[in-house]
């Protein structure tokens, strides 16, 4: 008897052709993490997977498990192509980014809060008003980062657990978050004002308020972030990210991410 194919939300991250007639996908699925599967006859005129298969296309897919990581699409049922992300290059760079960062570091292993705030991300990206776009896509991938156990340590000091002195504080990527005065004596840390210290707070939550931030501090906290990827999850070549990085606003400000 055939194996019964699974059948799980997932959003499509990635799909190339192959062969004459099908597609490899890559998913992010809240069953079983990102997974890679072949969808056979994709490319077929009235294939029954039609249009589904795009970019950031969200909807149900029917898994079957083989003896490879690469698994067969067998179906997938559209719930939501997300076309407005392709008709606009900055909501097109901040989804592409966090496509990005989930293909190459999310595992094949069941994360449902993952998957819940990377489509709850994706939607708010295709809707959120201009000026707050930059922030949205901030507060997406640090929610990434925050659902693969990477955020950085706000509550108190990164290295000893003190409490964090009022007003200016240091942040260290190497240690982990903020730093106490005792720890970030001897300039190793950069300097965080109040007001960038409460919009990274702000931004590592999962819900409430997004922090407004100008041009010049959406900047320095896209600089901040990416600097942590780097520290955190490797300095591997991460182009969506990097194209995020330079859209408007960035490309100017000095702080928060001089060098330590
Ligand atoms: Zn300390």
């Amino acid at each position: 008897m055939a194996a019964a194919a699974e059948l799980t939300p997932a959003l499509i991250l990635g799909s190339i052709r192959y062969g004459e007639t099908s597609r490899i996908v890559r998913l992010a699925t809240r069953a079983a993490g990102v997974r890679s599967a072949i969808a056979k006859g994709a490319n077929r005129p009235r294939s029954p997977f039609g249009a589904a298969l795009q970019l950031f296309s969200e909807g149900t897919a029917h898994l079957l498990p083989t003896r490879t990581d690469l698994h067969t699409l067998t179906a997938f049922d559209l719930t939501d192509l997300h076309a407005g992300l392709a008709g606009n290059l900055e909501r097109f760079h901040a989804a592409a980014a966090l496509a990005e960062l989930t293909v190459r570091f999310v595992p094949p292993l069941p994360n449902p809060e993952l998957f819940d705030d990377l489509v709850a991300s994706i939607a708010l990206i295709e809707v959120a008003p201009p000026d707050a776009l930059p922030v949205v896509g901030l507060r997406s991938l640090w929610r990434l980062i925050a659902d693969l156990g990477l955020a950085p340590e706000v509550a108190g000091c990164a290295r000893d657990g003190a409490s964090l002195p009022d007003g200016v504080v240091g942040f260290s990527h190497r240690d982990g978050g903020f730093l106490c005065d005792a720890c970030a004596r001897g300039g190793v840390a950069t300097r965080l004002p109040t007001s960038d210290r409460e919009a990274l707070v702000d931004l590592l939550r999962a819900g409430g308020d997004l922090p407004i931030l100008s041009p010049r501090h959406v900047a320095a906290h896209r600089r901040l972030l990416v600097r942590w990827v780097q520290t955190h999850l490797g300095d591997v070549a991460l182009p969506a990210l990097e194209t995020w990085q330079r859209d408007r606003g960035g490309d100017a400000g000095d702080t928060p991410g001089d060098p330590e």
